[in-house]
């Protein structure tokens, strides 16, 4: 038997998800192809013993109105709940201690995290040109603001986003806002107050009762029987003016499905295996885009044996200060709920692009090691009460120097397939926001595709 729809998705992430939500909006039919039992990808959540953690995702940065358009056409809108105020707050590690991040101009002149030779070096800023060729984000942060910047400030808010090396990510495309106030204004100050006379974007940080996993199950069932779970897709091919896609259902054995566009919202070595039959460059060299691989610890310990008062979002560790982690959120500081009366919960990450070894030790070593590294920090005496932990292998795409070469390679496969989209966190952006941002600009361009010349004929 062949399924025959307007639009397959292959993925349901947040990106398969939201290019099927609204494509189905639209009025097309839709079929959304999921290997694995549940819908979400990175995103989801696990809730026991009084406790509810994430265990991908913990925040969405609401930066784009295409996130508040998806939750409110999806009727979650009214249910989302906003981080603490307190996860403003944000501690770095220095000299085995953790120091609170600046918040302001005056904050920065008088905070212990940067000597008094880096805080004047800052003044030479907007007099610095510009590069002159693709930089990585430490080159580029050594050049603009010195050494301890991009140790102490922007090295560890890399890692906290990509679990990324500096030393390798690109920065006009792994911290694109960033590279575009040196573009635009010439400087990185300078930049920075004209956007603060702009009109500010929303933003906040958010998350729902029962967790971000609230959102990918809730497009999931809007999708009803449109959203197939334990489904794998193997193959794209050309069909006439579409497309057959090969998949392989888990109860029910292979089937064909006929479509008249395609969008793919894979991790990259899925959809570089999948879109293969369509050959070209892409397909041949998206499998090799670098990934970070990490293991989200989560730990949920008595409040009494904690010390530090948890007001903050939580830490990130300098590559400098040689820690085991990467950082670790203060969960139960962020939303309510999250861990039972008298407890607390701590989502430690371990890894990243330099570490990926430490992803692939025995959990028990993993826990042991990060337990031990936070101890301090914190203060805690005695184990965890609950522990639950994600090796994520891999975690995080890497845009690294030459990125936009994959870019190009996209839009090259996209303008010989017509018909064929690519999606998903592999090449403009990696956060949620970011994934909803572009597939529901897919989903526009896919909408076009079909109203287009010739789609009679399809
Ligand atoms: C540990 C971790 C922490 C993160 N923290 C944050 C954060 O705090 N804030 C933030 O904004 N972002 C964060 N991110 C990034 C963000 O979660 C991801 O970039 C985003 O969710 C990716 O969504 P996606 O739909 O593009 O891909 P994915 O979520 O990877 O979805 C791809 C889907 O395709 C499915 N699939 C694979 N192969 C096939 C196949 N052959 N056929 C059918 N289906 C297939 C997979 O099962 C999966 O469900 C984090 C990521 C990780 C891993």
């Amino acid at each position: 038997m062949t399924d025959r729809v307007d639009v397959a998705i292959l993925g349901a992430g947040i990106s398969g998800l939201t290019a099927a939500f609204w494509l189905k909006e639209k009025g097309y039919s839709v079929v959304c192809l999921e290997a694995s039992g549940r819908p979400g990808g990175s995103i989801t959540t696990w809730a026991g013993e009084g406790f509810r953690f994430e265990l991908g995702p913990n925040t969405v940065l609401n930066n784009a109105l295409e996130i508040d358009r998806l939750c409110e056409a999806s009727g979650i809108l009214g249910e989302r709940i906003n981080a603490a105020p307190a996860a403003k707050r944000r501690f770095i590690v220095k000299g085995g201690r953790l120091v609170a991040l600046p918040g302001g101009p005056v904050g920065f002149l008088t905070t212990p995290l940067f000597s008094l030779g880096a805080k004047l070096r800052l003044m030479k800023e907007p007099f610095i040109g510009r590069a002159l060729e693709e930089e990585t984000i430490a080159r580029f942060v050594r050049r603009r603001l010195g050494e301890e910047l991009l140790q102490y400030a922007v090295g560890p808010f890399v890692s906290g986003v990509y679990a990324g090396d500096p030393e390798r990510l690109s920065v006009r495309h792994a911290t694109a806002k960033i590279y575009a106030l040196e573009e635009k204004h010439g400087s990185l100050i300078r930049g920075a107050i004209a956007k603060r006379k702009g009109p500010a974007p929303a933003g906040g940080l958010f998350s729902f009762p029962a967790g971000l996993g609230f959102l990918p199950e809730t497009l999931a069932a809007s999708l009803k029987d449109a959203y197939r779970s334990e489904t794998t897709a193997l193959a794209v091919e050309r069909a006439g003016a579409g497309f057959v896609i090969r998949a392989r259902f888990e109860r029910d054995g292979a089937q064909d499905i006929s479509a008249k566009a395609v969008v793919c919202a894979l991790p990259a070595r899925a959809t570089g295996a999948v879109l293969a039959p369509l050959g070209g460059p892409f397909t041949q060299r998206i499998a090799s885009l670098p990934y970070a691989d990490v293991a989200l610890v989560c730990m949920g310990f008595r409040r009494d044996r904690v010390a530090h008062p948890l007001d903050g979002f939580g830490f990130l560790a300098p590559e400098a200060e040689h820690r085991h982690v990467l950082g670790c959120l203060f969960t139960s500081s962020l939303f309510p709920a999250r861990a039972p009366e008298g407890f607390v919960a701590l989502s430690a990450f371990v890894g990243g692009a330099m570490h990926g070894d430490r992803v692939a030790a025995p959990e028990a070593e993993i826990l042991h090691r990060t337990v031990e590294d936070i101890r301090p920090l914190l203060g805690i005496t005695g184990d965890p009460a609950l522990s639950r932990i994600v090796a994520w292998r891999p975690a995080i795409p890497q845009y690294i120097v030459g990125h936009g070469a994959r870019k190009e390679d996209a839009s090259a496969f996209e303008s010989a397939n017509p018909g064929a989209f690519i999606s998903g966190n592999l090449l403009y952006g990696v956060s949620v926001g970011d994934c909803i941002k572009n597939a529901t600009a897919v989903a526009g361009r896919v909408g076009e595709y079909l109203e287009g010349p010739g789609a009679g004929s399809r």
